[in-house]
């Protein structure tokens, strides 16, 4: 099968990489699609299933690892498990599209290192770990317990970000908009 480009997004969770990531799927001339992970996550309000996740138990979940159906897996916060399964690669590059994920640095990573040529890796930088909880406590999605978890995990993540092809600062979101598509542009043209 022919394969389209791989363009991963990851970064702490807050950084604004799930904006970004949806700015750039508005634009028809870069040819992207979203990779939909699968996830043994509780589902939010206002999230679709097959659409923002594949959301499974964690049972289907941990067939779908026994069957070695994942490029990759994590289990990036405990007992939940996410992952991108190797038929959602299969179902874009059938379109003739471009896969633009949204995931953990580990599993960014991990992309990266199976498809070296094909994907560029950028890493989304906040300003800082006090914005990034600011952030987050807007958000008001999370207990604080789980805030605190999320920003454990994000200094560890930032310690990984020089491991990625490119660091996008994301101080203003506007600029780093137009940063990603900037980036998106010139690695399609390469
Ligand atoms: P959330 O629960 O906020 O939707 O996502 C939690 C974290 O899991 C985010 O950092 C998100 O990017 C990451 N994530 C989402 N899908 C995948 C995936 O397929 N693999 C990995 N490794 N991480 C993922």
């Amino acid at each position: 099968m022919s394969t389209g480009k791989l363009f991963v997004f990851s970064a702490p969770s807050g950084s604004g990489k799930t904006t970004i990531v949806k700015h750039l799927l508005t634009k028809p001339e870069l040819q992207l699609d979203f990779s939909i992970s699968a996830t043994s996550r509780y589902q939010r309000e206002g999230e679709i299933n097959g659409k923002d996740y594949y959301f499974l138990s964690a049972s289907d979940f941990q067939k779908h690892i026994e069957n070695n159906d994942f490029v990759e897996y994590e289990e990036v916060y405990k007992d939940n498990y996410y992952g991108t399964l190797k038929t959602e690669l299969e179902r874009i590059w059938a379109l003739g599209k471009n896969v633009i994920f949204d995931i953990d640095v580990i599993g960014g990573l991990n992309i990266k290192k199976q498809y070296p040529e094909q994907t560029l890796a950028i890493f989304v930088s906040p300003p800082s770990v006090e914005e990034l909880e600011r952030r987050l406590r807007f958000r008001q999605t999370e207990s604080d317990e789980k805030i605190q978890m999320r920003l454990d995990k994000a200094e560890r993540e930032i310690a990984e970000a020089p491991k990625f092809d490119v660091i996008l600062e994301n101080h203003d979101l506007e600029t780093a908009k137009q940063d990603a598509f900037k980036l998106i542009t010139d690695f399609l043209n390469k």
